[in-house]
């Protein structure tokens, strides 16, 4: 890619940005991908399962990536590998620059980097990942076949690797702060029917201790689980650190941005989770790729301030 001034340029290859870039690139924008990893296509590789996608009832979350990516790269979408560090806006422009510090001058930007694993917070967490903790159960289950692990949080996630670790592992504690789960209660049912699982309520993780890797998730009030790893699942957070002064963001680090992606800086939409929204999933994901796209176009044009 030349230094040529893009139409769009998005950042981000998960289901927002992919789609984002079918709709810019089927509008006949000059558009190009920035992702940070190569041949990444977001969150979504680490889902088992991805059962609420119309039309693919039961596709694994890798194969839903890998189609939205073919489908883009069949309209000839192109890629550049690079982490977006630094936005400036210009005349009707904008420069961002890269880690490595290369610059793309585009008329707009469509940011779509997603949200990063909330981290836990507790003594030995930082120390053992990688070495019993995770923070994806698709990734590491398969390390702990036959073993046991703890699950943390009370989410669809957690709920979703715990329906996941329990075909793999001999037993798995599902543990949760309060009494009532945030996931859906049709995942928590199928669970409570899983002989393996053991699900503790109420509970707060203290401690991750272990030697050389993880031996037990200790809990505030003073039981101690034996484990062989701990995957933590307490929520995502937006990857918006470099958009400090760019754009308006709300108190938890999200853009402040409806389905058509328009946010307070002139030329400069978010797609995806990065965004305030209420629900978080690959079809709102890609549903926001499509607006921002099509409000991009329109700015382009000058149909939009
Ligand atoms: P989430 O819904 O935000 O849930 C995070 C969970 O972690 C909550 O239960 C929360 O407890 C707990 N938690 C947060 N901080 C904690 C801490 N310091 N210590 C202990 N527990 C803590 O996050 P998520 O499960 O990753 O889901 C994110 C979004 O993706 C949701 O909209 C979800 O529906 C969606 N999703 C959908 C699917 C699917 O449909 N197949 C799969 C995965 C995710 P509290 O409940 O007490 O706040």
């Amino acid at each position: 890619m030349d230094s040529q001034m893009l139409d769009v340029l998005i950042i981000g290859s998960g289901p927002a940005g992919l789609c984002a870039a079918i709709y810019a690139k089927r509008a006949n924008l000059r558009v190009l991908v920035a992702e940070k990893e190569y041949l990444g296509t977001g969150q979504i590789t680490e889902s088992d399962q991805v059962d609420n996608y119309p039309g693919l009832p039961e596709i694994n979350g890798y194969e839903l990536g890998e189609a939205f990516r073919g489908h883009a790269q069949k309209l000839g979408v192109e890629f550049y590998d690079g982490m977006a560090e630094s936005f400036a806006e210009g005349e009707k422009s904008w420069t961002v620059q890269f880690t490595n510090g290369y610059k793309i001058h585009t008329k707009t930007v469509i940011y779509c980097a997603g949200a990063a694993h909330r981290k836990l917070g507790v003594d030995g967490e930082k120390e053992f990942t990688g070495k019993g903790v995770s923070y994806c159960a698709v990734c590491d289950g398969a390390f702990y076949r036959g073993k046991s692990a703890a699950v943390i949080g009370g989410g669809d996630t957690a709920l979703g690797d715990a329906m996941y670790l329990s075909d793999l592992c001999e037993k798995v504690y599902l543990v949760h702060r309060r009494d009532e789960f945030r996931g859906s209660a049709a995942s928590v049912q199928r669970l409570r029917e899983k002989e393996n699982v053991e699900i503790i309520t109420g509970a707060v993780p203290e401690k991750i201790s272990g030697d050389q890797t993880v031996t037990a998730l200790e809990l505030k009030d003073g039981r101690t689980l034996p484990v062989h790893g701990a995957f933590v699942a307490v929520g995502m957070q937006p990857q918006t650190e470099c958009l400090q002064g760019v754009v308006a963001m709300d108190e938890n680090g999200y853009i402040i941005a409806d389905e058509t992606g328009v946010t307070s800086a002139p030329g400069f939409f978010a797609a995806g989770d990065v965004r305030t929204k209420a629900l978080r999933q690959v079809v709102t994901a890609v549903s926001d790729g499509a607006n921002a796209a099509v409000s991009a176009d329109a700015y382009i044009r000058g149909l939009t301030g």
